[in-house]
């Protein structure tokens, strides 16, 4: 079960992201793993407002939404905790996205679409880093 810590219990996620559908694709990814998906979010607004009550081990966080991107809302988390682990969410094409979420101290990505067993490898590498 790669969603474990070495105690056992799961690792903890926040899915964010505008479409109801990729949060359910995280979700059916990473459950069967053991993974615990903590909160979703529709947009960046509503993900910096719940973080500090969820305290995530990785957000995977969507590029485009609304009210607030995912660029801005992953900057505003990184500011309360610049250790927070995240996985920008990017389309493909996406190539403006990098340097941006560079410059915010976010270094790592997932190109939707994603097979599940990209989405577990990349929750799991990022987790042990
Ligand atoms: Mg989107």
């Amino acid at each position: 079960m790669k969603g474990l810590k070495a105690d056992g219990t799961p690792i903890r996620v926040m899915a964010v992201d505008d479409s109801p559908v990729t949060r359910k694709m995280v979700r059916k990814a990473l459950e069967p793993e053991g993974f615990e998906i903590v909160a979703e979010a529709g947009n960046g607004k509503e993900a910096v407002e719940i973080y500090a009550s969820t305290l995530p081990d990785v957000i995977t966080m969507d590029v485009t939404m609304p009210i607030m991107d995912g660029l801005e809302a992953a900057g505003n988390i990184k500011k309360v905790n610049p250790a927070q682990k995240i996985i920008m969410l990017s389309a493909m094409g996406d190539s403006d996205i990098k340097a941006d979420a560079q410059s915010r101290g976010i270094t790592d990505f997932c190109t939707k679409p994603f097979k599940p067993q990209e989405m577990v490898d990349k929750v799991r590498e990022v987790f042990n880093r």
